[in-house]
């Protein structure tokens, strides 16, 4: 089975997923990767499928959909491994645009430096690049990449790409304790984004089951400044937290609408105080909300924060 779905995705709405490439062939082997070690280390890219059948099965999905009523937003080339390995992808791309439903590519980015890849790309209207590091020592270390790639030419070719993509560019920084999350490190990471202008920057955190046992996601202070660093360069960052939880819809409970918004930034105490005043709550939502363990408080450069708590306090 090649397309899935819909799934509700809260970046991309409804979306029907495309795997386009057989589990798991891939050029990184991340550590916090959901779907385990690599099975198959590759930076050849190759053909998986015969674009007409991915065509079909798509088609297929699409038709069932619309025969229950359900709606779709994106296509999304989403597989078990990067899909950029696929020489096909382009074709791909113009064979499924005449369904008319918008394209998304969700990509570790490490073949962008490649001429084809990133023609390939240019066709959709939505790409993710991963961007978990700009040093190279660190990227070696979280995402493990195969051995013949080369940062200096992925973070050049996404440049490159960034300037030629008519369609929209976020990127995604796994961040994860102890390997990428210090400071210094987040500055150079945002200094970067500063220079890609990705139309969203995403902060995720490993939430499943990672590839290596000993990978954990930093503690609420520590994203809540990684968050401030970038916010201070890119002018729009979000939280991937795994919360699917819609934050843009108001559901009139303060507390279910207090956690879904923190799931997707922190909030400064002036809107926490602002959004009370609208829901026409006060202060104990959220002092219970604390208790609970469900939010925590945060400083950072003398301002308070309230954000999600992401992880029980002991581990
Ligand atoms: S790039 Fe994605 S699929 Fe490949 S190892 Fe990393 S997390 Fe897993």
């Amino acid at each position: 089975m090649i397309a899935f779905g819909p799934v509700p995705s809260r970046r991309l709405g409804r979306s029907l997923g495309i795997n386009n490439i057989p589990p798991k062939i891939c050029t990184y082997s991340c550590i916090y990767c959901q779907l385990g070690r690599t099975i198959k280390m590759q930076v050849k890219r190759g053909v998986f499928y015969e674009p007409e059948e991915v065509l079909r099965d798509v088609q297929d999905k699409v038709e069932r959909a619309k025969e229950v009523g359900e709606s779709i937003d994106y296509l999304t080339f989403v597989p078990d491994g990067e899909p950029t390995l696929d020489v096909n992808l382009g074709r791909e791309i113009e064979l499924l645009r005449p369904l008319g439903i918008k394209i998304a590519v969700i990509s570790n980015g490490s073949l962008i430096g490649r001429e084809d890849v990133r023609e390939d790309l240019l066709g959709a209207d939505w790409v993710s690049l991963k961007m978990d590091s700009t040093r190279r020592e660190i990227w070696r270390k979280i995402d493990r990449p195969h051995g013949s790639l080369q940062l200096t030419s992925i973070l050049d070719g996404a440049l490159e790409f960034a300037q030629a993509f008519k369609g929209e560019l976020v990127t995604e920084t796994m961040l994860v304790e102890g390997v990428n999350d210090g400071d210094d490190h987040i500055r150079e990471v945002a200094g970067f984004l500063a220079r890609l202008r990705p139309a969203i920057a995403y902060l995720a955190i490993p939430t499943r089951p990672p590839a290596e046992e000993w990978v954990q996601p930093p503690d609420e202070e520590v994203i809540n400044r990684a968050y401030q660093i970038v916010s201070e360069r890119v002018d729009r960052v979000e939280y991937l937290i795994g919360y699917e939880g819609n934050a843009f819809a108001f559901t009139g409970d303060a507390e279910e609408d207090l956690l879904s918004i923190t799931s997707v930034h922190p909030m400064r105490e002036e809107a926490v105080s602002e959004f009370l005043a609208r829901a026409r709550a006060d202060w104990s939502v959220v002092h219970r909300l604390i208790a609970h363990d469900q939010l925590v408080e945060s400083k950072y450069d003398g301002l308070t924060f309230y954000m999600r708590r992401l992880h029980p306090r002991d581990g």
